[in-house]
C-alpha cells in the first residue's frame, strides 16, 4: 500500500514537489515500496532512507546530475563530497582502485556497519559525487532497509545525512521531513535509527590509515584489528588553523539555533557551573537550555533541562544527541549549556559532534564556578510541619543572588506527614504553598560543609549539638541574622496564631535573604 502525504508548507515556498512518505518495517520489508524507491533513484531522483547511523539522502552515486540535486536539496557546498553506499563487498572494486590489503580485514570486522573507508576512485565515479576529489568514500551499511534500497537502485547510492546542511543530522523520518519535505521525491520511515551519529571515516590512502571523523567504530576497535591508526588532529582542536582532512569537517555542522556552550571540568564542577549559569539566566529572565544526563538531571532546577542519556552507556547519549539539539530548536532558548564527556570510545565521536555544534565554544567549569559559602539552607523545627517549612517556602520566594537548595527538617518526626493545614492556609493567602511538603527527620547527613542549618528555636540547636557535637554551620535563625524577635509556636492554636507566626517568620527570613545576598557580593 502506498500512502501519500503532501507538505503544503514547503511546497508553497520551494515549488511543487510532492514528497512521498512510506512507513517501512525493517523486519518485513515491503518489496513494492523498495521497488518504487529503486525506480526513483535509477531515474536520478532523491530518496531518504534509514541507515543504522542517521537517515541518508540517497541518489544514484554514478549519475553526476543526481549528485547535483543532492547538493541543491541539502543546500550543501558542492566541495563537500558524498559517501558511496554499497550493499555487497564485491562492489567495492567497481568504485575504488589500489585497495590496500588491510581493507579485507577491516571489512570482515566492521562491514556491514558504521564505517566509511576512503580509497582512490575508479573511473565510474563522477567528480560530482566526490566533490572534485580523486578519492572516494565508501560504506556498506548494515540496516536492512538501506541495503534493499541500494540493491534496488543498482548498487551504488550516495547518501549524505538527510538534513538541511548545517542542521543536526536526522535520526527519525520526522526530522528528514522537517528539513526536506517538498524538496525530495521520497522518504522511507523505519522509525528511530540505532546509532544516531554519522559513520567513522577512515582514510585508507595513507599508511597507517587515519580517522578523519570519529564514530561508533572507535580508534580502540581499529587498533585491536589492524594495529595503530592515525587520528586527524583537527578533529577536536578549537581554533586550529589547519584544514581538516575530511572536507566536510571544516563546515560548522550539526548546529542548533541557540548558541551551544560546552562546560568542561570534573563532573561535580560542571554541574555547579551549569547550575550557577542557569540560575543567573533565570534571574535575568533569559531562557536557556541544559544538556544533562540520567545521572545528573535531578541536580538542575532552572532552564529547559534535557536528559540526553546515561553515562553508564554512552551509546544512549550518541543516539539522543541530534534529537535533543533539534528539540532545543523548538524551544526558543538563547543558549544551551552542555556537560562534557570523556574523549574515549564513542565519547570521542560525541564530543566531536558537540564541539562542532558549539562552534568550539567551551568554558572551563572551574573558571565560571563562583565560590559560594553555602549551597543548601536547611531550616530545623520540632516536627517539620509548620514553622520550618514556612520559613523555607518564604525564602524560596525571595530574590536570592545565588542559587540555594532550600529545605527543612524536624528533630522529632515519627513518620512523614504533610504540612499542618493551618500553616498551609496561611501560606496560600500569601500566594505560596506547602502542598509539596512532607516532614522529614533531621539526621547527621544534613550536617554538610556547604549546608547552613538554621533552627527555629534554641532547643533544636542544643539538641543537634548534644547529639552530633559542635558544628560551625549550625545557628538559630535569630542568631545568624543578629535578631532577637521571638518566633511564636502556633501549634494547637487558632488560625490567627499561624498568621502571627507567619508575619514574624517573614520579617526574619527577609533579613536572612539580605544577609546571604551580602555574601554573594563579597564572594
Ligand atoms: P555526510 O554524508 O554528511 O556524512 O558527509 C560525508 C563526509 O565524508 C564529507 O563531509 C567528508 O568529510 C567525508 N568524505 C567523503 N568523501 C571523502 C573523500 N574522498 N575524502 C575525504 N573525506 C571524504
Ligand atoms: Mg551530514
Amino acid at each position: 500500500m502506498i500512502k501519500r502525504f503532501f507538505f503544503e508548507r514547503n511546497n508553497a515556498i520551494i515549488g511543487c514537489m510532492e514528497t512521498i512518505i512510506e512507513k517501512i518495517d525493517k523486519n518485513q520489508i515491503d518489496k513494492e515500496v523498495i521497488a518504487k524507491a529503486g525506480e526513483i533513484l535509477r531515474r536520478g531522483g532523491l530518496v531518504a532512507f534509514p541507515t543504522e547511523t542517521v537517515y541518508g539522502l540517497g541518489a544514484d552515486a554514478l549519475q553526476e546530475a543526481a549528485a547535483k540535486r543532492t547538493y541543491e536539496a541539502k543546500g550543501r557546498p558542492s566541495d563537500n563530497p558524498l559517501i558511496v553506499h554499497i550493499a555487497d563487498y564485491e562492489d567495492l572494486k567497481k568504485v575504488a582502485v589500489n585497495i590496500p590489503a588491510e581493507t579485507d580485514i577491516l571489512a570482515a570486522h566492521f562491514w556491514p556497519g558504521p564505517l566509511t573507508m576512503i580509497f582512490e576512485k575508479s573511473g565510474v565515479v563522477p567528480y560530482g559525487t566526490t566533490g572534485g576529489l580523486d578519492t572516494v568514500a565508501v560504506r556498506m551499511p548494515a540496516d536492512p532497509v538501506a541495503r534493499a534500497v541500494i540493491r534496488a537502485a543498482g548498487g551504488f547510492v550516495s547518501a549524505p545525512s538527510a538534513n538541511t546542511s548545517g542542521r543536526p543530522s536526522p535520526t527519525t523520518a520526522g526530522h528528514v521531513a522537517e528539513d526536506l519535505a517538498g524538496k525530495i521525491d521520497m522518504i522511507l520511515d523505519a522509525g528511530e535509527v540505532d546509532i544516531g551519529l554519522e559513520s567513522t571515516i577512515l582514510d585508507m590512502t595513507v599508511d597507517p590509515p587515519m580517522i578523519l571523523r570519529p564514530g561508533a567504530i572507535t580508534a580502540e576497535m581499529f587498533e585491536a584489528v589492524i594495529g595503530e591508526v592515525g587520528v586527524d588532529e583537527t578533529l577536536l582542536g578549537d581554533e586550529s588553523n589547519k584544514a581538516p582532512k575530511a572536507p566536510g569537517m571544516k563546515y560548522r555542522h550539526y548546529a542548533p539555533k541557540a548558541q551551544l556552550i560546552i562546560v568542561e571540568g570534573d563532573l561535580r564542577e560542571e554541574i555547579l557551573a551549569i547550575r550557577q549559569l542557569a540560575y543567573a539566566a533565570h534571574r535575568q529572565g533569559r531562557k536557556i537550555g541544559v544538556i544533562a544526563t540520567n545521572e545528573t538531571v535531578s541536580f538542575y532546577n532552572y532552564g529547559t533541562v534535557r536528559n540526553i542519556g546515561t553515562r553508564e552507556n554512552e551509546k544512549t547519549i550518541a543516539r539522543n544527541l541530534y534529537r535533543v539539539l533539534r528539540e532545543f530548536d523548538e524551544e526558543d532558548v538563547e543558549a544551551i549549556y552542555s556537560e562534557s564527556f570523556a574523549v574515549q570510545g564513542i565519547g570521542r565521536a560525541i564530543m566531536n559532534r558537540l564541539e562542532k555544534a558549539a562552534g568550539h565554544t567551551r568554558v572551563s567549569a572551574s573558571a565560571v564556578v563562583k565560590k559560594q559559602r553555602y549551597r543548601r539552607i536547611t531550616f530545623v523545627s520540632g516536627s517539620d510541619s509548620a514553622r520550618g517549612p514556612m520559613a523555607a517556602e518564604i525564602l524560596r520566594h525571595l530574590d536570592l543572588k545565588q542559587e540555594y537548595v532550600i529545605d527543612s527538617r524536624g528533630m522529632v518526626v515519627l513518620f512523614p506527614e504533610p504540612a499542618n493545614q493551618k500553616a498551609e492556609a496561611i501560606m496560600k493567602s500569601a500566594r505560596m504553598t506547602l502542598a509539596d511538603h512532607t516532614s522529614r527527620q533531621f539526621d547527621e547527613g544534613n550536617l554538610q560543609d556547604d549546608t547552613l542549618i538554621l533552627t527555629i528555636d534554641e532547643s533544636e540547636k542544643n539538641k543537634i549539638i548534644s547529639e552530633y557535637g559542635e558544628h560551625e554551620n549550625v545557628y538559630t535563625l535569630n542568631e545568624f541574622i543578629g535578631d532577637t524577635t521571638a518566633i511564636p509556636d502556633p501549634y494547637g492554636q487558632p488560625l490567627a496564631a499561624y498568621g502571627k507566626c507567619y508575619e514574624v517568620l517573614n520579617g526574619l527570613v527577609i533579613k536572612l535573604a539580605e544577609k546571604i545576598n551580602s555574601f554573594a557580593e563579597e564572594e
